[in-house]
């Protein structure tokens, strides 16, 4: 069963429709890739499943139950963002924690959680440190450490490794990649780098004005393009 789907979801801005009408399942434990060109609606879906911007129209479920107009801090899922805005003032502990300590869970468990995050993404001797201390990468890492602390059944990446230099991006695919075998969580993943999208990806979904051109696992969407556009984006021969 698909873990988050959207059902003839609508975006308006105004007078702008953003997102016409749109419908994609996504299944549980997948990691799907949303690529397309700047400005086609990437990261306003991705806020809509967040639960971030309201859908003008449609649905929204996750894990079968209809979230289209519930709570964000309810649907069960965490978000990482490009700018990941950590709290300057805070050590890497207290910024992984802070969620938890929000929600009011016992200091015990939330330094057992905190420890566990930060073994996950290998930043345990940085744990007393402060985010000016850090580099890019470091940074990134406790941004999505702070998701990890919630235990989302759903992650949502938006561009969360265009900061970062090619080196950097390079390694951090494949944590992201060893993140998700780990956590078997699903992840949906926004970016506009063909590259991230054809070596991270399960399925890939390429949009365009708002639109779905093409879903299917990148090896497909390479060798059989629906359309130009699809070919010319994702680098196909054709
Ligand atoms: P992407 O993430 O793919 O670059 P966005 O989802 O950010 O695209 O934006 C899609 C379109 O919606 C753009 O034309 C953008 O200007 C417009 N848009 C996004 N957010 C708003 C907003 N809050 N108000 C008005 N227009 C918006
Ligand atoms: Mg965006």
């Amino acid at each position: 069963m698909a873990e988050v789907q959207l059902s003839a979801l609508k975006k308006r801005f105004g007078s702008v429709e953003v997102i016409p009408s749109l419908d994609l399942s996504i299944p549980d434990r997948s990691f799907t890739v949303l690529v397309g060109p700047s400005g086609c609606g990437k990261s306003t879906l991705l806020r809509m499943i967040a639960g971030l911007e309201d859908a003008t129209a449609g649905a929204i479920r996750i894990g079968g139950e209809d979230v289209t107009d519930i709570d964000p801090a309810k649907r069960g899922l965490a978000m990482v963002f490009q700018s990941y805005a950590l709290y300057p003032h805070m050590t890497v502990a207290q910024n992984i924690g802070f969620a938890l300590k929000l929600a009011g869970r016992p200091r015990r468990e939330i330094n057992e959680r905190v420890r566990e995050a930060a073994s996950v993404l290998q930043l345990e001797p940085l744990l007393d440190r402060k985010p000016k201390a850090l580099s890019g990468g470091q940074r990134q890492r406790v941004a999505i450490g702070r998701a990890i602390v919630r235990e989302p059944k759903v992650f949502l990446f938006d561009e969360p490794l265009s900061n970062l230099d090619a080196a950097l991006r390079g390694q951090m695919r494949v944590e992201l990649a060893e993140l998700h075998d780990r956590l078997k969580a699903t992840m949906i993943y926004v970016t506009h780098d063909q590259v991230e999208a054809m070596t991270m990806a399960d399925q890939i979904v390429v949009m365009k004005d708002g639109e779905i051109q093409q879903v299917g696992a990148p090896l497909k969407l390479y060798n059989d393009p629906s359309n130009l556009f699809v070919a010319a984006f994702i680098g196909s021969p054709k």
